[in-house]
């Protein structure tokens, strides 16, 4: 028996990318060598969310994954929850109320892409009338933004179903050892002992992306980066917050149906994915970071969770990576026929990694068969077609990829325009932080 398709990887992006290959009519197969979702997908901090953080260095990845997740929105449907999350600013804060209004200002207009509410600022009063627990010292205020919370497990599982019900086939338990090589060409590959062929291997596996490249002697550069979230069983806040760190960074405090998560950390020491655990300083800094804010906060956690980012291999400081994704045809990119790689991105954007994955495979294939990932719901019900916002420049994002600092300054000069511009307007109504 052999596929048209056979994609190495149960996560996000294996379970979207099998969905595309599946309602293009390819003959797919999805190998996880677990149990779905169960790799760096579970250890998300369970956000379907646009990445405001990234609009410091890094604007076109924000507007992509807004852009995508508008359509995650409309497609996941009920498995999404509104998440209200609450910034509070605080006197010593690295950034000032004005600052952090100016940075919500702008993400509201791509964050409009997936229906996200507009922010608000509120009064230190108002502040620690949602959130009593707050420290009261030193608050100046808060802004709101909202992101959609989700089960990662749930939303794979939602992926594949939808995948087997259009003729995919999805194995777990089903390691991928070995690619079948003949010659220069990856006919399909080794599973538990079983030969699997097929006309095209996608790689979608996540931190693991490059073991399994290099099962046919290519090599996909990584950064990998762990991240430990604690996880407590009952919920602790009424709002997800965002918290600055003593060392400037943010940890989320997100409260759900499951429970409650504090994190995540971001560190180097990720480079071997099966190997990532969570160290002690990591919990007695997430610890730290969120009493400081919320001094009752319970210190009895239940469980920590810990996984690797699948980072692209770049230049540049450690702050300013790029989560966005790339697919690499491997026959124009190493000489290896057969075989298409998708890595990096993020949870937020497994649709449109996935689309991308399925135009390489049908490139190489010679299919013509359009993406229709976005016309039905992850449970097969049809969807308007909607004109889609514009999409960022591939061009531009391609060309800023290479140039982090030119990328960075980019993403500032529309912050700082965009400050000036908060400032005249806070001006013009008469209004300023110390009005508050
Ligand atoms: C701490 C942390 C917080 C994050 N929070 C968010 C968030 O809130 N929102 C967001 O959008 N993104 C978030 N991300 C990023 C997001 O989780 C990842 O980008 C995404 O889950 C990656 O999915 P994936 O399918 O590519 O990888 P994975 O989920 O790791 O899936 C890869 C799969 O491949 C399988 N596999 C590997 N090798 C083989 C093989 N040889 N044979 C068969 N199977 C194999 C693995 O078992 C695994 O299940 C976060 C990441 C981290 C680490």
């Amino acid at each position: 028996m052999s596929w048209d398709v056979i994609i190495v990887g149960g996560g996000i992006t294996g379970a979207g990318t099998a969905r595309d290959c599946a309602m293009r009519g390819l003959k797919t197969l999805l190998l996880e060598r677990g149990q779905p979702a169960m790799g760096t997908t579970i250890t998300s901090t369970h956000l379907i969310h646009g990445g405001l953080r990234y609009l410091l260095y890094d604007r076109l990845t924000t507007h992509t994954t807004c852009w995508d997740s508008g359509h995650i929105v409309r497609i996941a449907g009920s498995l999404l929850t509104r998440l209200p999350i609450l910034w509070p600013v605080y006197k010593d804060h690295a950034h000032g109320i004005e600052t952090v209004e100016t940075l919500m200002e702008v993400y509201d207009r791509f964050s409009a892409m997936k229906g996200g509410l507009r922010h608000l600022r509120l009064t230190a009063e108002d502040t620690l009338r949602l959130v009593p627990g707050l420290r009261r010292e030193g608050l100046l205020g808060a802004v709101s933004f909202d992101e959609w919370w989700v089960d990662p497990a749930a939303l794979v599982g939602a992926n594949l179903d939808s995948a087997r019900r259009h003729g995919a086939e999805v194995r777990a338990g089903a390691p991928v050892d070995g690619l079948i090589m003949e010659g220069e060409t990856a006919a399909g590959v080794r599973c538990a002992g079983q030969e699997l062929r097929s006309k095209i291997v996608i790689n979608a596996a996540g931190p693991w992306v490059d073991r399994v490249a290099r099962m046919a002697g290519a090599r996909i550069p990584l950064r990998l980066r762990k991240g430990t979230h604690l996880v407590y069983g009952a919920r602790h806040v009424p709002v997800g917050l965002l918290l600055e760190t003593a060392d400037r960074r943010y940890v989320f405090v997100v409260p759900s149906p499951q429970g409650t998560l504090v994190g995540p950390t971001d560190l180097a020491g990720g480079n071997d994915p099966d190997r990532v655990e969570t160290a002690p300083e990591e919990v007695s800094y997430l610890l730290s970071s969120v009493r400081r804010y919320l001094p009752d906060f319970p210190e009895r956690f239940d469980a920590t969770i810990v996984g690797a980012r699948p980072i692209l291999g770049q230049a540049g400081d450690e702050k300013l990576l790029s989560r966005e994704y790339e697919v690499f045809d491997h026959l124009s990119r190493d000489g290896i026929a057969g075989l298409v790689t998708i890595g990096g991105g993020k949870m937020s954007d497994f649709r449109v990694m996935g689309e991308a994955a399925a135009d390489a495979a049908c490139a190489r294939l010679g299919v013509s068969a359009d993406c229709r990932t976005h016309l039905e719901t992850l449970s097969g019900e049809p969807l308007d077609p909607q004109v889609p916002p514009p999409q960022p420049s591939r061009a531009v994002k391609k060309f800023l990829r290479r140039h982090p600092r030119l990328r960075e300054w980019h993403a500032l000069s529309y912050l700082a325009a965009a400050y000036v511009r908060h400032l005249a307007l806070r001006a013009y109504y008469g209004l300023s932080a110390a009005a508050q």
